[in-house]
């Protein structure tokens, strides 16, 4: 039988409970064997200095540790330079061929994904999974939407990581939002406590 790998990429600066949803959700409704977790090494896209990949990756870890088909995919973390999907992708199919595999994107990644390194390329390696996102541009470019597509039914949660940070750096608790192994890495290594954005 064909295998069935899901890939799941962000900056999880830090990783949060919708995460966790989208990722659960995709194991079930894509039929997937395994979901790999792919932090970014340097997101290309986003200016902020993202926290260092140590404590990202950290947290990853105490995340998914109780869920034996999600991995811990380093491949990016182990590139320098800008990490773009569609050579994580290239690298991962070449090590595996033969394999099925889905790319799992929250809806604002589906909206901006004509933006993306060589997309093109990208969609005829992958098959689209996009999960619905609160406040999220509701359309994707004409060239993203003529690709074959999934959607992953997941109620739709207005958690972000860039709220999670603001909420630390301003005192607030994040009960309920990270799970609670996560909250205390967050405190015990003192992240997140200067300005949001920063
Ligand atoms: P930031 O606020 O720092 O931009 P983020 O919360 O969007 O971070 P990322 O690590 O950038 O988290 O996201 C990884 C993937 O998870 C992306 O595909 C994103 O669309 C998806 N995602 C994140 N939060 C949600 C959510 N609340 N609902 C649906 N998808 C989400």
């Amino acid at each position: 039988m064909t295998r069935r790998i899901g890939l799941f990429g962000g900056s999880f600066d830090p990783v949060h409970v919708a995460h966790l949803a989208l990722a659960r959700a995709a194991l079930a409704q894509l039929a997937l064997d395994e979901l790999r977790w792919v932090p970014a090494g340097q997101a290309w896209q986003k200016t902020r200095a993202m926290t260092p990949a140590v404590h990202r990756e950290a947290m990853l870890r105490l995340a998914i540790a109780d869920e034996p088909r999600w991995r811990l995919e380093r491949c990016e973390l182990q590139r320098s330079g800008p990490s773009y999907t569609v050579d994580t992708v290239r690298e991962l199919q070449a090590a595996e061929p033969g394999a099925s595999w889905f790319l799992v994107i929250g809806q604002d990644q589906y909206a901006g994904l004509h933006t993306w390194h060589r997309f093109d390329e990208l969609l005829r390696l992958v098959t689209l999974a996009v999960a619905l996102r609160p406040g999220a541009a509701a359309e994707a470019d004409p060239r993203v939407r003529a690709a074959p597509l999934l959607r992953i039914e997941l109620p739709p949660m207005a958690v972000s990581a860039t709220a999670i940070r603001a909420r630390v750096a301003a005192g607030e608790g994040i009960a309920g939002l990270v799970p609670p192994a996560v909250a205390d890495y967050i405190y015990r290594h003192r992240l997140y406590r200067s300005a949001p954005g920063s």
